[in-house]
């Protein structure tokens, strides 16, 4: 293999570009990944432009991918080179204790199974590195497009996962507040598990006609009037059973207790980007005896989980193809796919780069 590898990096705060490093080692339990295609995600715009995980000098970037398995380390016993894998955003370390708890997510401290162009390099290169490959890669399925496939790394888990945050039951009134890609796959979700209203909040038209596709029944404009007061009018004053945040800001969380019922859950994915605090409105929580839970996550990878996600699609129930408005080829493209993400064109839901 070449020693050397481009990739497109963080250079710090606010400035990208290409840089060459090293290909990475791979250890006893390890990959080496080629990437086949990638998806730049609101995350990295967090990273790079807002500076959401700190300071960070020349690290390649990117999550979001699938993959051609190039090596594998002596002791990894399910992949070997030649493999095409789903690699998900949420690589643990599935020895942790966190993880033998049920939350590998946090494996080795909180959000820490978030490796990916946070504590080492992203999938923006010609090759990456994935730890434990046994643990956390997944076999792409034969016959499954590798665009469609690569919103199964974050944007089909993430959104799941809030549903799954929600804990939404058969027959439900579930309230999805942001249908971006992460939403627009918590409709998804939401419908998957047998919700029966399924209101979905946002704005672009674009998201809310396929918002409406995956399973939407109502549309909330939250530039037209408060959303609380929309879903209010449209359950006569009852609220919903379950609400999904994947979009929005601080304050939604308070909208969010506004509008579920006692005894509902609040499942949130949205990142929170600032302020010291997320405040919950005192009587609407039923001055603290409401029942109203709120549970927010990162989502967990794992190849059980991505295959059974990506089971999903091989039977039809899924189909990611919707989210893709802009695909692009060539690794020389990447950056390209990374500014679209950042300007967020109206017609936009999620750009995809085919190496
Ligand atoms: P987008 O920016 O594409 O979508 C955000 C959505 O929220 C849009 O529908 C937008 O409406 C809507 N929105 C914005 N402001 C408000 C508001 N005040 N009230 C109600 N709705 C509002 O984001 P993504 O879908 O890409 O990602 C969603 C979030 O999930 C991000 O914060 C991202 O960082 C996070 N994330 C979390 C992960 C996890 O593991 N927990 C993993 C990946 C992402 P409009 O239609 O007008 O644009
Ligand atoms: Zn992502």
């Amino acid at each position: 293999m070449m020693v050397k590898m481009k990739g497109f990096a963080m250079l710090g705060i606010g400035k990208t570009g290409w840089i060459e490093k090293d290909v990475p080692d791979c250890g006893p339990l390890d990959a080496i990944v080629k990437p086949l295609a990638v998806s730049p995600c609101t995350s990295d715009v967090h990273t790079v432009w807002e500076g959401a995980i700190g300071e960070r000098t020349d690290m390649i970037l990117g999550h979001e991918s699938v993959g051609e398995v190039v090596e594998v380390g002596s002791l990894v016993k399910g992949f070997k080179p030649g493999d095409r894998v789903i690699v998900p955003a949420i690589t643990p370390d599935w020895s942790a204790l966190e993880s033998q708890g049920g939350y590998s997510m946090h494996s080795g401290g909180m959000l820490a199974g978030w490796k990916f162009s946070n504590f080492k390099d992203g999938v923006f290169g010609e090759y990456f590195h994935v730890n434990e490959a046994d643990g956390n890669l997944a076999l792409l399925p034969e016959g499954i497009d590798i665009a469609d496939a690569v919103m199964l790394a974050d944007m089909v888990p993430t959104g799941f996962h809030g549903v799954e945050l929600a804990d939404v039951q058969y027959g439900d009134s579930v309230c999805v507040i942001g249908i971006g890609p992460v939403g627009l796959m918590s409709v998804a979700g939401a419908a998957l598990r047998g919700a029966s209203n399924l209101f979905a909040v946002g704005s672009r038209p674009n998201c809310i006609e396929i918002a409406k596709e995956y399973g939407a029944t109502d549309i909330i404009n939250y530039h037209e009037a408060d959303i609380v007061t929309q879903v209010m009018e449209k359950t006569h004053g009852q609220g919903v059973d379950k609400v999904i945040i994947a979009g929005g800001d601080n304050d939604t969380f308070i909208q969010a207790i506004q509008m579920v019922k006692p005894g509902g859950r609040i499942g949130n994915v949205n990142y929170l980007g600032e302020g010291e605090y997320v405040r919950i409105p005192r009587a609407e929580w039923g001055c603290g005896m409401g029942h109203k839970t709120v549970a927010g996550g990162l989502m967990p990878g794992g190849r059980l989980r991505m295959e059974k996600l990506a089971s999903l699609m091989v039977t039809g129930r899924l189909d990611t193809s919707k989210l893709l408005t802009h695909k692009f080829n060539g690794i020389d493209k990447i950056e390209d796919a990374l500014m679209l993400m950042k300007d967020k064109p109206k017609d936009l839901i999620k750009p995809v780069v085919i190496l």
